[in-house]
This record gives structure tokens, C-alpha cells and sequence, in this order.
């Protein structure tokens, strides 16, 4: 089966993971610092705005919560988005008002959003689809006009950048992911931006327990080592240093990965073009910078989106929609209707884009594609 995703981990990574074993030491420590320092430094921000968590998701549910809003208070989320984001929104007691997307990029605009905004609403969660980035002039300008906070979901867009500032540091919040199916893999694991450094070490603590010590290890001067306080209760959700030896690894690599994904990318791009009735990505505006986290096409029907979808399967070719529309999920209890997000889940479809994927694999998905053609 020719993956839709897929990690490159290899040698040097169990190498590393070698090393931090002779160590005796696999949690939380060094090695996470020193993941921290260097991931801020390759994504233009300060260390001491960034910190590790398990998942981008529990990084949603922690800002969400560390924010405190009123009892339904209303969050503003792209329908199409990961299912992290409401879930967190409802976790806390607020409401989550979905929005649609813009046809072309499935990235919410400022025009989508404003359309949600009531005396209720208090931010807007945003993600950069596929790893295309937001408008986000357009939109700062609208939180600026409402008052509201911004929390950007960065999972898919880990290295885009918009006027040349990563697409995780134009908010309030940026949450990063690197599990197994992202770009830079540590197994599981997440980054939070906190623009402001208060916040970061608020977060911190509440995600070892709210413990405003360090454990005995790392506190050498305190007489009395086993004691401890908490200034606010939390969850346990911190990483450890198997996840950021692997990470430190991955980063060494990062660009080269990015260049093969913008390789998948054009090659798709150079030989789907023949397919008049097929559309394809929008190229990136001159101010951005994409990572290429998904390859998408809009089919011209439901059935042939479908069919195409059906046939590469059985072909052991593996392709998805991202993401189910969340307004479509009879749970969250949502009345409107999105216009563009149903077109998306009719219409659209992933295709695979990864690293590993070789010549001969693209030559496959694209022959594919045309017997399809012929046979429709
Ligand atoms: C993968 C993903 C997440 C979740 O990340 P985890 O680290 O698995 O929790 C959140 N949002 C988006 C857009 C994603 O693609």
C-alpha cells in the first residue's frame, strides 16, 4: 500500500536514541531543552516562548482552558478542522461556532469569520489547511475591530510562513504537532507558542500538575527536596526525551523533507494539469511559504471523488478527505449550513504526499489516475 503519510525515521535517530539511553535519563530534561531551543531558533522564535507538551491536541485543550473564558463564550473554528479543536472548545464549557471556508485554499477569511461574531464571541481558532497559510493581515485587522484572541492550530502548517514570520507566531497561541503522521515525527509530541512569556510558564506548570518546583533532580539547592507546591491544579500532559531526542534528529532533516515534499507537489501539479475537469491547488501568494502537508484535488462530482477514492484503494493507493466538517457532526449540535465545507467533503481529496514516496511510486499514483480516466 503506497501511504497517504508517512514518517522518515531511520539510523541516526536510533543512533541518538542510543546515546540518551547509556544516559539512564528518558524523561523530561536536557534533551527537551535543548529541542526547545532548537525548534524556536529554526522557526524565528524565542525558547522562552515555547513549550513541549504530548500532542498538539492537549496543547489546544491547555490554552483553551489556561484562558478562562465565560461559560458559553464562543470560539470561532474553521469547519474544516480538526476534531481537537471543538472538543477542547466544549471541554471547557464554551461553544463552538463553525465557520466556513474559502473555496480555493479551504482556509477560513476574515469574511467567513466576521459572519460568526457576536457579543459572545472571544476567539477564533484558526488553522493554516494543508499547511497554506491564512490571510492573516486581513484577519488581525478584524480581531483588532472585535477584540478578540487568536490561537492558531500550526499542525499542519509546521514551517509556512506568511511575510516571512512562521504561521505559528501570528497569534496569541501556536500549537505545533509531531505525531506520526506529520512532517517532523517524534511519535508523539507537541509545541505551544505563548506570545506572551507569563502564559508559557502558566502552561507549563499546569501541564506537570500545576508543580511550581522542579523535581529533586533539577532543584540541587533546596534543603529539603521532596517538598512541593502547586499554584494551580493541571493535568500531567508534559513529553520526554526519547520524543525530543527523535525530534532533535528530525530537525537536522527537516529541510530536506520539505524539498521533497514541494517536489511530490510540482510533479502532481505538472502532470495533473491535463485534466481540464480536475482543479487544483492554488499556487501560494508571493508572501508565503507553504510545508506541503497535504495535495489536494477537487473532482467534478461526489461520484467521481468517490470512485477515484474507491479505485486507487483497491490499487493499494491510499488517499482521505482532511477534515470531516465539523459542522456535519450531529454532536456539536451546529444549525448552519456551510457552503464550501460541503462542497470540500463531496468533492475533495487527499492524495499522498510524503518524503519516502519514489519515482516509480508517483509514476504509479499518476497511471492510476489516467486508467481511471479512460475507464469513466
Ligand atoms: C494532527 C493534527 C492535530 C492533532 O495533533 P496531535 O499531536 O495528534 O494531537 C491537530 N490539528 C491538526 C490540523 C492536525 O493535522
Amino acid at each position: 500500500m503506497i501511504n497517504i503519510f508517512q514518517p522518515s525515521l531511520g539510523h541516526e535517530e536510533i543512533r541518538a536514541l542510543n546515546k540518551l539511553f547509556e544516559t539512564n535519563w528518558v524523561g523530561k530534561g536536557k534533551k527537551t531543552d535543548e529541542f526547545i531551543q532548537a525548534f524556536s531558533d529554526k522557526i524565528g522564535s524565542e525558547s522562552d516562548h515555547m513549550l513541549t507538551l504530548n500532542s498538539c491536541s492537549e496543547g489546544i485543550f491547555q490554552v483553551l482552558e489556561f484562558m478562562q473564558f465565560k461559560i458559553d463564550d464562543e470560539i470561532i473554528i474553521p469547519s474544516i478542522s480538526f476534531v481537537a479543536s471543538a472538543n477542547a472548545t466544549i471541554d471547557c464549557g464554551l461553544v463552538p461556532i463553525f465557520c466556513d471556508v474559502d473555496k480555493r485554499t479551504l482556509n477560513a477569511r476574515a469574511s467567513d469569520i466576521e459572519k460568526c461574531i457576536t457579543n459572545r464571541t472571544k476567539a477564533v481558532l484558526l488553522l493554516n489547511y494543508g499547511g497554506y497559510p491564512v490571510e492573516y493581515s486581513e484577519i488581525n485587522l478584524l480581531l483588532k475591530k472585535y477584540d478578540l484572541k487568536l490561537i492558531i492550530d500550526n499542525a499542519c502548517s509546521p514551517f509556512s510562513t506568511y511575510n516571512g514570520m512562521n504561521t505559528g507566531l501570528w497569534g496569541d497561541f501556536g500549537i505545533w504537532s509531531f505525531d506520526a503522521m506529520k512532517i517532523l515525527v517524534t511519535g508523539d509530541g507537541g509545541m505551544v507558542y505563548a506570545k506572551n512569556t507569563e502564559h508559557k510558564r502558566a502552561i507549563e506548570m499546569r501541564s506537570y500538575l500545576g508543580q511550581t518546583t522542579p523535581s529533586g533532580y533539577a532543584s540541587k539547592g533546596s534543603k529539603i527536596w521532596w517538598e512541593f507546591d502547586i499554584d494551580h491544579h493541571g493535568r500531567r500532559s508534559i513529553t520526554n526525551d526519547i520524543a525530543s531526542t527523535i525530534g532533535l534528529v528530525q530537525l537536522k532533516k527537516i529541510d530536506t523533507f520539505l524539498i521533497k515534499r514541494k517536489r511530490v507537489h510540482e510533479f502532481y501539479n505538472n502532470e495533473l494539469a491535463q485534466f481540464e475537469e480536475f482543479e487544483l491547488p492554488s499556487p501560494v501568494p508571493a508572501n508565503c511559504e507553504t510545508s506541503y502537508y497535504f495535495y489536494w484535488i477537487r473532482l467534478p462530482s461526489q461520484k467521481h471523488r468517490d470512485s477515484l477514492a474507491k479505485y486507487l484503494k483497491k490499487n493499494d493507493v491510499y488517499t482521505t478527505f482532511r477534515y470531516y466538517p465539523l459542522h456535519l457532526i450531529k454532536y456539536y449540535k451546529n444549525v448552519r449550513k456551510l457552503k464550501n465545507s460541503e462542497d470540500a467533503v463531496k468533492r475533495v481529496l487527499c492524495l499522498p504526499i510524503h518524503q519516502a514516496l519514489s519515482k516509480s511510486d508517483l509514476a504509479k499514483i499518476v497511471d492510476l489516475i489516467y486508467s481511471w480516466k479512460r475507464n469513466i
